[in-house]
């Protein structure tokens, strides 16, 4: 007998049809001689919905008030799909994430799982129960409900595998496995059998949302057995291992992120001790700084520029402007328009021609390169976001067509 952690996203439970389309899928599992654990996401734009509800009363809402109001999406979704389940004559129990035993750091909206405590859960499977787990959600130390940042629910789903020892965690969502880009932007993107830990994480990472990167970096630490699949369409995903044999494919896939803004600092002075007065400034305000570029000095000047998360520009602004003293500027210039767009793969670093391809590529499709990141699986490239979706076909076509 196996132990599967199946778990379906927003599309798949939105509606009656898709709630009893899964229910059929998990009550085939469980016929088929199978343990099952399901944990699910709030219905279709549920959550994006209680975010406007709660941002139409409270400009500033608190997190702590944030994390008690999303969290209740799901909560609709486990007793549903409990409800669908028990309709076809099995024996089935929905719990929230703190039922299920989910202690979290107590950093609200953005909460890290620190231990599961599966007693309640494995009670419920030793009585033959189908158990349906809230995803997204946990309790912390001051039994405050917390949630587990957006997209949350794959990594509930995968930490869940870890803890019970599952032989098989199934992301179940709506499109039919990972892909060489976003197949719901790039027509020609090809599906891919298998793909690494690595690889994934990177893309994840990068922007593909398919997967919270968190939940590929947690199956990859406990070796969890990772298939994404469709909950619409009854054939195989793709699963993410430690490592694959396959043909030697110099970039897996290709992604983008529109969650990116510029900012850059402008006659910075050119003395030792100013990126430092920047970057710690920005460590202190929890800010996630990612590609830096500095100019060569023009004599006592230089330039520093820098990305953030769109959601956290104006904090980093406001932090800047108020220590104009300590980062030795007032010119602070900013973009919020920008893309990262980034292909990804375990075989480039020994092949220098790709980089060269990729600024063909983009120069071909007559697209300006603002800034470059490099790593030894991934070359990301900031350009203007009205060019993002382009630019991913374009690098598709050079290095998938
Ligand atoms: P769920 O609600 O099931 O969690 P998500 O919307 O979070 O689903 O993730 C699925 C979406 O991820 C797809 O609809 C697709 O648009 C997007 N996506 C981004 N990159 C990829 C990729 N490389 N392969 C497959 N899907 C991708
Ligand atoms: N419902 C949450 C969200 O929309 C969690 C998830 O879907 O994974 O972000
Ligand atoms: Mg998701």
């Amino acid at each position: 007998m196996s132990l599967i952690v199946q778990k379906f996203g927003g599309t798949s439970v939105a509606d009656v049809e898709c709630l009893r389309n899964v229910a059929k899928i998990v009550t085939n599992a469980k016929k088929n001689g199978n343990k099952v654990v399901v944990v699910v996401s709030a219905q279709g734009e549920t959550t994006d919905d209680l975010e406007k509800k709660a941002f139409e009363i409270n400009e500033k809402p608190s997190k702590r008030e944030m994390d008690v109001l999303l969290s209740s999406g799901e909560q609709i979704s486990v007793s549903l799909l409990a409800m669908a389940i028990e309709r076809l004559g099995f024996s089935v129990i929905s719990l929230t994430g703190w039922q299920a035993g989910f202690k979290t750091e107590p950093n609200h909206c953005n909460a890290r799982i620190k231990k599961i405590d599966t007693s309640r859960l494995e009670h419920e499977m030793d009585l033959n129960k189908i158990v349906i787990v809230a995803g997204f959600q946990g309790i912390d130390q001051f039994g405050d409900i917390t949630t587990l940042g957006r997209g949350g629910s794959d990594t509930s789903a995968v930490a869940l595998a870890a803890a019970l020892n599952a032989d098989l965690c199934q992301i179940y969502t709506d499109v039919d496995g990972i892909y060489t880009a976003d197949p719901n932007l790039v027509k020609n993107a090809i599906k891919l059998d298998s793909i690494s830990f690595d690889e994934m994480l990177e893309l994840t990472t990068l922007g593909a949302q398919v997967l919270h990167s968190r939940s590929v970096e947690m199956a990859k630490r406990y070796n969890v057995n990772l298939e994404v699949l469709s909950s619409f369409e009854n054939i195989p995903g793709t699963k993410i291992k430690e490592k694959i044999s396959m043909e030697k494919l110099l970039v897996r896939g290709i992604t983008k992120d529109d969650d990116t803004s510029r900012i850059a600092l402008l006659n910075v002075p050119n003395r030792p001790g100013f990126a430092y007065q920047i970057f710690s400034l920005m460590g202190k305000y929890d800010v996630n700084v990612d590609v830096i570029l500095q100019s060569i000095g023009r004599g006592e000047a230089k330039d520093v520029s820098f990305t953030v998360p769109t959601s956290q520009m104006k904090l980093a602004v406001e932090v800047l402007e108020k220590n104009t003293d300590a980062i030795g500027t007032d010119k602070i210039q900013v973009t919020d328009s920008i893309s990262k767009v980034s292909i990804v793969g375990a075989g480039m670093h020994t092949n220098p021609g790709v980089a060269a391809k990729m600024f063909e590529a983009l120069y071909d499709a007559e697209i300006n390169i603002q800034m470059i990141s490099t790593s030894d699986i991934k070359i990301s490239v900031l350009i203007d976001q009205k060019y993002s979706d382009r630019a991913l076909n374009a690098l598709h076509e050079a290095f998938f067509e």
